[in-house]
């Protein structure tokens, strides 16, 4: 790494790690484009400019017979802690089709009458968090591969100590208060204290909650 990419990331710590170009395999560089306010990693040669944009996750609070279907992980990070099922939304697919296949993978479950739940903003490690509410369909599950079982817990029995993350546990929370008062709302949270580097141990986080 050259001492300007080191200054420079010094002042802009997001600044893309890509070296060389993914389409023509030269060397990138980083420099502001022109119009742009950020620095990007440019290809010296095609001119190719680098976005990072923030990633999403879809999950799904999944009910059955008034208990909540629960993985726990099978691969890192956060490997046998308690986790809804969720993962990254891929190109070519809806909010809801992702939660669906994702609670698919992880659980082998199918959903029914999803309602969008909670819209989470996690600036600290560039992603945003939607879960959507839903049914279990016939009651079944099991652990698919990333898995190491799964389970149905009543609200007294979740794990609370051993959920994989904090957007698991606020997601939760929420779900039950809104339980108890018979109206379930959309929630939109910003959770701005889990950081990219403190995925192995991450501390409660501050939470802005504005509905
Ligand atoms: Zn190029």
């Amino acid at each position: 790494m050259g001492i300007r990419t080191i200054l420079l990331q010094t002042v802009f710590p997001n600044l893309s790690m890509i070296r060389y170009c993914p389409y023509c395999g030269q060397q990138v560089e980083a420099r502001i484009p022109l119009g742009d306010e950020r620095l990007r990693a440019v290809c010296k040669i095609c001119g190719y400019v680098h976005y990072e944009n923030p990633r999403l996750v879809l999950g799904a609070i999944i009910e059955w017979e008034g208990r909540i279907l629960l993985c726990r992980r099978a691969i890192q990070p956060r490997m046998g802690l308690w986790t809804l099922p969720a993962g990254f939304m891929e190109n070519g697919e809806s909010s809801l089709e992702a939660a669906a296949r994702e609670t698919r993978e992880e659980a082998q479950a199918e959903i029914e009458d999803a309602e969008l739940f909670a819209f989470i903003d996690v600036p600290g490690i560039d992603q945003a968090h939607v879960f959507y509410r839903a049914k279990l369909v016939a009651g079944q599950h099991a652990p698919g591969e990333e898995s190491l079982e799964t389970a149905l817990f009543a609200e007294a029995e979740i794990p609370w100590q051993d959920l994989a993350f904090p957007t698991i546990s606020y997601c939760l929370e929420h779900y039950f208060a809104d339980r108890r008062t018979g109206v379930f709302r959309c929630h939109q949270i910003t959770l701005t204290g889990w950081k990219r580097q403190a995925m192995a141990d991450c501390a409660l986080p501050s939470i802005n909650e504005r509905c």
